[in-house]
């Protein structure tokens, strides 16, 4: 039986949550450490090792580079790992200055200057983004990664109808009034980046009335580019949809329920950084 290990670093276990809500590879694999459900001094060799969180601290340093080498294949799941999510509020500077303010407390890992995402350490095999990723993600991840059928974005996922005649002039944000089942959630006037999003996640959230807010991360047509360029697509999404003014348009988008994903601490594409090829993003 094959043996796999998740390593978790800065972030809310939400992906370890998620990967206990799937269940079936308990018949295939055996989980040997996470310390959520399986105490374990260091993680041992294992066949995979997902990884989720950002880098946060010195302690996430030492942790993810004494356990890459006892792995075979090294996985990031979820947004912290690759792109921003919960690990990037860190870098804001009044958490900043929360956590210093501490600093009389014995044990606690000293901060490095910012978040950063594993690959910036380590070499990844495979890229799993989502906030979480759901359990069917975490199953191609542990099964077969190379036959899981994804649509290119979450709108195909979703199955809502978009109107061309109907144009909010002014956008509702995230979660007010009364949602119209099967009507696309921009005609209604919601915030919604799904036209752009990774496929994949089967589009729970627009399914379920709630705007994607992007945690998959950029579609494949935008993961070698700078977010900026996924940025301005959702852009023109909106101003084509709606009658919003562009500064509405702007403010929306820059909003803190979106911040999370699309003003992310690692471009896919950009800075210093080699672009993630997309065929290793599942
Ligand atoms: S924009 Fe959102 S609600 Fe509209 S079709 Fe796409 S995912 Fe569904
Ligand atoms: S619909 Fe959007 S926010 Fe919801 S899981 Fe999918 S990518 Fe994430």
């Amino acid at each position: 039986m094959k043996r796999f290990a998740v390593l978790q670093l800065s972030g809310c276990a939400g992906c370890e949550v998620a990967l206990l809500n799937a269940e079936a590879w308990v018949a295939q694999y055996k989980l040997v450490y996470m310390p959520l459900v399986v105490s374990a001094e260091d993680v041992p060799e294992v066949d995979v090792l997902l990884i989720s969180g950002g880098v946060r601290t010195d302690e996430d340093l030492y942790k993810l580079r004494r356990a890459v080498k006892n792995a075979q294949q090294v996985v990031a799941v979820g947004t912290c790992a690759i792109s921003g999510g919960v690990a990037n509020l860190g870098d804001r500077d009044e958490v900043r200055a929360l956590f210093l303010a501490e600093r009389d407390r014995p044990h606690v890992p000293r901060l490095l200057s910012k978040s950063h995402p594993v690959d910036a350490f380590v070499a990844v095999d495979l890229y799993v983004p989502g906030c979480p990723p759901t359990a069917e993600l975490f199953m191609a991840v542990l099964t077969n990664p190379r036959d899981f059928q994804a649509s290119k974005v979450v709108c195909q996922e979703c199955g809502r109808q978009k109107l061309k005649d109907v144009k909010p002039a002014h956008l509702l944000g995230f979660q007010q009034g009364e949602v119209l089942p099967d009507v696309c959630l921009i005609n209604q006037g919601y915030l919604c980046v799904g036209s752009s999003t990774r496929g994949g996640c089967r589009a729970p959230c627009p399914r379920a009335g709630h705007p994607c807010v992007g945690c998959r991360g950029p579609s494949d047509v935008f993961i070698e580019k700078e977010s900026d360029v996924w940025f301005k697509s959702i852009k023109r999404v909106f101003a084509s949809m709606t009658d919003a003014p562009e500064s509405e348009i702007e403010q929306g988008l820059r909003s803190p329920q979106l911040a999370m994903f699309l003003f992310q601490f690692s471009d896919y594409a950009g800075g210093d950084r080699l672009p993630r090829p997309k065929e290793k993003v599942l």
